[in-house]
């Protein structure tokens, strides 16, 4: 599995960067995000570096598919209220103008009841 030695992302999935855990397995990390948008509002993170979702390929196929299928079962286990009435945002900023900051590929999960902090 590929780390940059240099990425805020890699670090916090190794555990040499403190974060509040919302799940863990062998390919994938989800954590509070350190700026809440919303009363719910955490991050899955591949564990491998991938700088964007500008750089995913056929390899990468099952493990985005476990990403996604995951973020039900998370969403609702954070505290996201469920579909209809609830329901969640789903978000990965990919690029300068895609807004992204931190270069290693996540989804943004947010959730709970209306007005949010942002967004
Ligand atoms: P993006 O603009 O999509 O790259 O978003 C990066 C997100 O990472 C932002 O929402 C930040 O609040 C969040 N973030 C940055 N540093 C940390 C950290 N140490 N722990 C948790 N979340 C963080
Ligand atoms: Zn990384």
């Amino acid at each position: 599995m590929t780390h940059d030695p240099h990425c805020l992302f890699c670090k916090i999935a190794q555990g040499q960067i403190p974060s509040r855990k919302v799940y863990e397995d062998d390919q994938i990390y989800a954590f509070h995000d350190i700026h809440p948008w919303a009363p719910v509002h955490f991050l899955m993170i591949p564990k491998a570096h991938i700088p964007s979702l500008a750089q995913v390929e056929g390899q990468h196929e099952a493990l985005l598919g476990r990403m996604m299928t995951l973020v039900p079962k998370l969403a609702l286990q954070e505290g996201c209220n469920p579909y209809p009435e609830g329901g969640w945002r789903v978000v990965t900023n990919t690029g300068a103008e895609g807004g992204q900051e931190v270069h290693h590929l996540h989804i943004h999960v947010m959730g709970g009841p209306r007005p949010w902090f942002k967004g």
